[in-house]
């Protein structure tokens, strides 16, 4: 097979949790142009609609819109039937919802810490449960999770024990997931962005100019970057890559 081949989608059914805007919404475009047709799921109706709407007119690919919230595990259930309805099966989860409170340790509401970890931590195993059981009883997949540079590093500027906590857990559940659904075909990654501008790091202007100076690539990344290394973790490219970290930091971790 010619090498670019294997970097194709085609014919692949796919789910972008968070896919509304920010970092989800350019892998679910990505995905499209690569030829998957792509489910977007986060909690707005409206947002979700227009992102899927709005996909399908530049690139031509088949979308559904599905509002989910991605702790409800009957939501979750909901999403998953609806794909497989629509497109016929499942073979890519992008898990990309994601929140971050930053707050002091010393007073964070208990509620806060549990609405991060039931995102980032209980979103991420239950849209791997349903998804993941339509790709076994299928042929297979890959599923791509959304940590971040937070679980390998501390940031002293950021008071956010939860967001790395939660990312954390995510990078130790792609890799025992991944020992676990190898023998069923499913292939479970990360992919570990640095800091990317998008709503959710807008909040963390007073530190963006020390950190830049830390970023050897010199600045933060758009979500656009985020795209190459989602598209080659679902493709055949892939193939023999499980339980990996895929890091896009612009060097800031090798600092
Ligand atoms: P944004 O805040 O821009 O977008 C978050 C997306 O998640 C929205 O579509 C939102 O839609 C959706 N969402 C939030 N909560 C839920 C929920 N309970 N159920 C379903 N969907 C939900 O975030 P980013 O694009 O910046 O971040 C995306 C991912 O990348 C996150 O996992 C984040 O932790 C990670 N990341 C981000 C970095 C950054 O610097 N921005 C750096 C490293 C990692 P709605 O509100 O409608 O549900």
């Amino acid at each position: 097979m010619p090498a670019l081949d294997a970097f194709s989608l085609d014919g692949k059914r796919a789910i972008v949790t968070g896919g509304s805007r920010g970092i989800g919404r350019a892998i679910a475009e990505g995905f499209a142009e690569a030829g998957a047709a792509v489910a977007i799921a986060n909690r707005s109706a409206d947002a979700c609609e227009q992102a899927a709407t709005e996909i399908e007119a530049a690139t031509d690919a088949r979308t559904l819109a599905v509002p989910t919230d991605v702790t409800d595990e009957a939501d979750v259930e909901h999403l998953v039937e609806r794909v497989t309805d629509a497109f016929g099966g499942v073979d890519l989860l992008v898990n990309n919802a994601g929140i971050a409170v930053p707050s002091p340790a010393e007073e964070k509401p208990v509620e806060e810490w549990r609405e991060t970890m039931e995102t980032n931590l209980t979103g991420v195993f239950l849209c791997a449960k349903h998804a993941g059981r339509a790709m076994i009883e299928g042929d297979g997949g890959s599923i791509v999770n959304v940590s971040s540079i937070t679980a390998a590093v501390a940031d002293p500027d950021v008071p956010h024990v939860d967001y790395h906590a939660s990312k954390g857990g995510v990078e130790a559940f792609t890799r025992q997931l991944a020992t676990e659904w190898g023998r069923h075909g499913v292939r479970v990654n990360n992919l570990a962005p640095g800091m990317v501008e998008t709503e959710m790091s807008a909040s963390d202007d007073a530190t963006d100019e020390k950190r830049r100076d830390r970023i050897p690539l010199g600045d933060l990344s758009r979500p656009s970057d985020l795209v190459g290394g989602a598209v080659f973790l679902a493709s055949d490219a892939a193939g023999y890559v499980t339980g990996a970290t895929l890091l896009v930091d612009g060097g800031y971790t090798a600092t």
